[in-house]
């Protein structure tokens, strides 16, 4: 663990597998009570001088960060892909989004500007300035072990913020090496902390009860996540939150639907689908379903599954027995409920593929609201097709969730998209396109799917308060 600038080990410890193969990789301490108290006293005394620094000084340590990582960039993703189990060309993407906010925010520490406010009384001035939150505690998920670090600390930093980083239980190992990042760009003693834990309520509790704590930063999933609000509302703390999705794609009568298939097999697959992003209700009308269902069928079937460090592996396994488990649950009730299977829809045992918990690229027709997975997030490598024929009430059933994250629509009609994108209540919608993500565009979700966004313009204004000031003249 890293706090105040020093490498400790904890009361015990804890090992990390490679989830393609099972083998232990690595261990990594365990920290107790007293660790986290630590690290929260090194993160608030570290504040006092952090928050006095000027951004230029902030920002030349980001981009100092932003340069190590890059340089860092082939060694980090291979970390990834053993510890995650991404292929490592995912895995590559990833450690460039996740350094692109590193150099996002250097810039955005720059801009964080006040205003002057005109008064209604002649002798009165109103100023703004902004101001960092104080000590934050970040727990980051493991679905994307390295840029959900960034997404969240870069812009911590560059507010004047120091903080306490718990990374999730299943990947460590990356965390550490983003704190050996941060220690060479020489960020100075207490400012970034990150402690590791098996189990991470203890760490979420002091996170919520500590005083010291002003703001929390959660990504993972949505249960988890409301607990922690509502523990971290007692003390009246900031909250921002990344929860689970359950994004709809419209694929509308007038798009293409081979091209549309395409897209969202890249989507869905990426990841293994293991991202909250993931089209998991794909809205396609009767009439295309023949050239759709042929197009994304082949593509599935054409992925191949494996080890993420050999070439040519597509689809890493999921991150444990649970994850697997729970997929192939959704799937089997789908089944058993009339979905039609078209691809996989099962566990794949291959010789070189038994140690870790892989499952075939699935691709389901016919699902219905009755099923587990037109409701639950699905997060596995699941394409489940649901087949309209009115129009009128797509955009109801797309909103249909609790979940309000991301969605995708197909359709080469400029008016039937911007009805959509307006219509549509999630954070996020890509329209033809099934990347809108960027350091530079903001993410997060509406509903269920969380509080707050990362990246962009709005990504730093979660770590600042801002402070009026009015004088009398
Ligand atoms: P997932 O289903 O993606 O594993 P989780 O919400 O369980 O989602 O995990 C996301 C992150 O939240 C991880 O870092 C995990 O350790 C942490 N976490 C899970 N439960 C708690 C909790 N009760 N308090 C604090 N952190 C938690």
């Amino acid at each position: 663990m890293y706090i105040n600038g020093q490498w400790i080990n904890g009361t015990g410890s804890f090992p990390v597998t490679n989830p393609a193969t099972g083998e232990v990789i690595g261990e990594v301490p365990d920290c107790g009570a007293d660790e986290i108290d630590a690290a929260i006293t090194a993160a608030s005394e570290a504040l006092k001088s952090w928050r006095q620094t000027t951004a230029y000084e902030r920002a030349s340590l980001l981009y100092r960060a932003w340069e190590i990582m890059l340089e860092r960039k082939q060694a980090l993703a291979e970390l990834m892909t053993r510890e995650q189990g991404k292929p490592l060309k995912a895995s590559l993407n990833e450690v460039q989004y996740g350094a692109d906010f590193l150099l996002w925010f250097a810039e955005e520490a720059k801009r964080v500007n006040g205003q002057t406010i005109p008064s209604a009384r002649a002798n009165q001035r109103f100023i703004t300035q902004k101001v960092p939150v104080g000590v934050v505690g970040a727990i980051t998920p493991w679905n994307y072990p390295i840029s959900m670090i960034t997404r969240k600390l870069a812009p911590a930093l560059a507010a004047g913020c120091t903080l306490v980083l718990k990374p999730a239980e299943h990947t460590p190992l990356c965390a550490r090496a983003m704190a050996e990042v941060f220690e060479a760009a020489g960020f100075p003693p207490g400012v970034i902390n990150v402690i590791s834990c098996l189990d991470p309520k203890p760490v979420g509790d002091a996170f919520c009860s500590d005083p010291r704590v002003k703001k929390l930063t959660f990504t993972g999933s949505t249960a988890v996540g409301k607990q922690l609000n509502a523990q971290a509302a007692a003390q009246m703390k900031r909250v921002s939150m990344e929860l689970g999705g359950h994004a709809p794609a419209i694929v509308f009568p007038d798009a293409d639907p081979v091209h549309a298939a395409k897209g969202l097999s890249l989507v869905k697959f990426l990841n293994t689908g293991q991202a909250c992003i993931s089209p998991n209700r794909i809205f396609v009308h009767e009439d295309q379903a023949e050239p759709f269902l042929a197009e994304l069928t082949a593509r599935a079937m054409r992925l191949k599954a494996g080890k993420g460090m050999e070439p040519g592996n597509s689809i890493g396994p999921l991150i444990n027995e649970a994850a697997l488990g729970k997929v192939d649950a959704q799937v089997q009730d789908a089944l058993a409920r009339g979905a039609t299977l078209h691809a996989g829809g099962e566990r794949l045992m291959d010789a070189d593929l038994k140690g870790g918990c892989f499952y075939a690229p699935t691709v389901l027709s016919g699902v219905t609201p009755e099923m587990r997975i037109y409701r639950e997030e699905t997060f596995g490598p699941v394409a489940p097709v649901i087949l309209y024929r009115d129009e009128d009430d797509l955009l109801a059933m797309a909103n249909d969730t609790e979940y309000g994250l991301a969605a995708y629509v197909y359709s080469q009609n400029l008016a039937t998209a911007f009805k959509a994108f307006e219509a549509l209540e999630f954070g996020i919608v890509g329209v033809n396109d099934i990347n809108p993500t960027s350091a530079a565009a903001p993410f997060g979700g509406m509903k269920h799917s969380g509080l707050g966004r990362e990246g962009a313009q709005e990504g730093i204004e979660e770590y600042l308060e801002t402070k009026l000031g009015g004088f009398a003249i």
